[in-house]
């Protein structure tokens, strides 16, 4: 028995910021779309790592929180119906004969598509773990790599190992709310935005550079005091704390997607200016794409997610132009036709 399976025009793996706006732009160009999400919801990193954050970098938006600015996206991108798949990690991919490809999911789940849009950011979200020896024991207790609820921090005193973005960011954001903010980095110089880095420069958080976090002490899952080093000294220094946030980065890890044969550099996939990868039928947008200059902040994914729209549609439609189209003049009479499209 030959069985039926729906063939969409794109795939889109991964239901972050960039996968979710590439959506709703495929919509636009009447493209049939599917989206395969690896965890329970969408909204990639900014739903996982900062849903209390105030975003303050996408143009028009002046500030937003992570949470709502997902909300935002998600009814954006279901303008069009999409099929919506959570849950899955697409684990294999195969191109067949025809030049379509099927996708099967950890689950043994098998997907039907003409094209593929990776935007699969870091691939697995995991962090770079704190690098101390009874670090497990506290993990998820008063040990956090991520905030979900800021108020938790209230009123504590907060320890903060890191000098990137992450860190300066939480640690302006915790600064008014927790009773200390203390921030602990191996270097003397902070990395991020220098505006935010003078924002924190001019408050009342402690910083302590250059210093690293040796020592946990505490009882059942509580810190009650972290040791900081000094580097290059045998000086040490106990601090009294009630949480430790580490943000040390990420652990770039596109899992399955490694093995596909696309080509990869630092852990992310090389594509061109159209966002073609190195396999025809398949682009990429977002943190998960390697060229020079790539910006990785939603922004920049936010150029690159209808780019490789218009790329995909080229590649099935080769009299298609690549250049980008507008939204906006025809925006209302294309949703009704869309609308009655569906009904028929
Ligand atoms: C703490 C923090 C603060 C930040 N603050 C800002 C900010 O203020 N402004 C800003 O512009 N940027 C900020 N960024 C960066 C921003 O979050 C990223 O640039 C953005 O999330 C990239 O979106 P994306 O859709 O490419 O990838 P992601 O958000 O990483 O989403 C990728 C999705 O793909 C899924 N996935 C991966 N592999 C598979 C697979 N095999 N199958 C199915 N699904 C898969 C993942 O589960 C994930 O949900 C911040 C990042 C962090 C960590």
């Amino acid at each position: 028995m030959v069985q039926w399976h729906q063939l969409y025009d794109v795939t889109i793996i991964g239901g972050g910021p960039v996968g979710l706006f590439a959506a709703y732009y495929c919509g636009m160009r009447e493209m049939n779309t599917k989206i395969i999400e690896f965890l329970p919801h969408l909204g990639g990193k900014v739903s996982y790592f900062y849903p209390e954050k105030m975003i303050h970098d996408i143009g028009g938006i002046p500030q937003i929180s992570g949470e709502n600015f997902i909300k935002q996206l998600e009814q954006q991108a279901k303008t069009f119906d999409p099929t919506i798949i959570l849950n899955q990690q697409v684990t294999e991919l195969t191109k067949q004969e025809d030049g379509t490809f099927v996708l099967t999911s950890q689950s043994g789940e098998k997907h039907y598509t003409r094209t593929i849009i990776l935007a699969t950011g870091f691939g697995t979200l995991k962090t770079v773990k704190l690098d101390v020896e009874n670090a497990n024991d506290y993990e998820g207790k008063s040990l956090h790599y991520s905030v979900d609820k800021i108020d938790y921090f209230r009123d504590k005193h907060v320890l903060i190992s890191g000098g990137g973005n992450s860190a300066v960011d939480w640690a302006n954001a915790l600064e008014p709310v927790a009773r200390k903010v203390t921030v602990v980095h191996r270097r003397d110089e902070f990395g991020g935005l220098e505006c935010n880095i003078t924002a924190m420069r001019n408050s009342s958080i402690s910083i302590m550079t250059p210093y690293t976090v040796t020592a946990l002490t505490g009882e059942a899952g509580q810190l009650s005091s972290v040791t900081v080093s000094r580097l290059g000294t045998s000086a040490t220094e106990e601090i009294i704390v009630d949480e430790l946030l580490v943000n040390h980065g990420f652990d770039i890890d596109l899992g399955p997607i490694k093995n596909w044969g696309l080509e990869i550099e630092n852990g992310t996939i090389k594509v061109d200016r159209n966002m073609k990868t190195s396999i025809d039928g398949i682009f990429a947008a977002g943190d998960v794409v390697n060229y020079t200059h790539k910006l990785k902040l939603i922004a920049g994914g936010f150029a690159e997610g209808p780019t490789a729209v218009n790329s995909a549609k080229a590649y099935l439609e080769p009299e298609q132009d690549l250049i980008a189209l507008y939204s906006t003049h025809h925006h209302d009479e294309l949703l009704r036709k869309h609308k009655k499209l569906a009904k028929a």
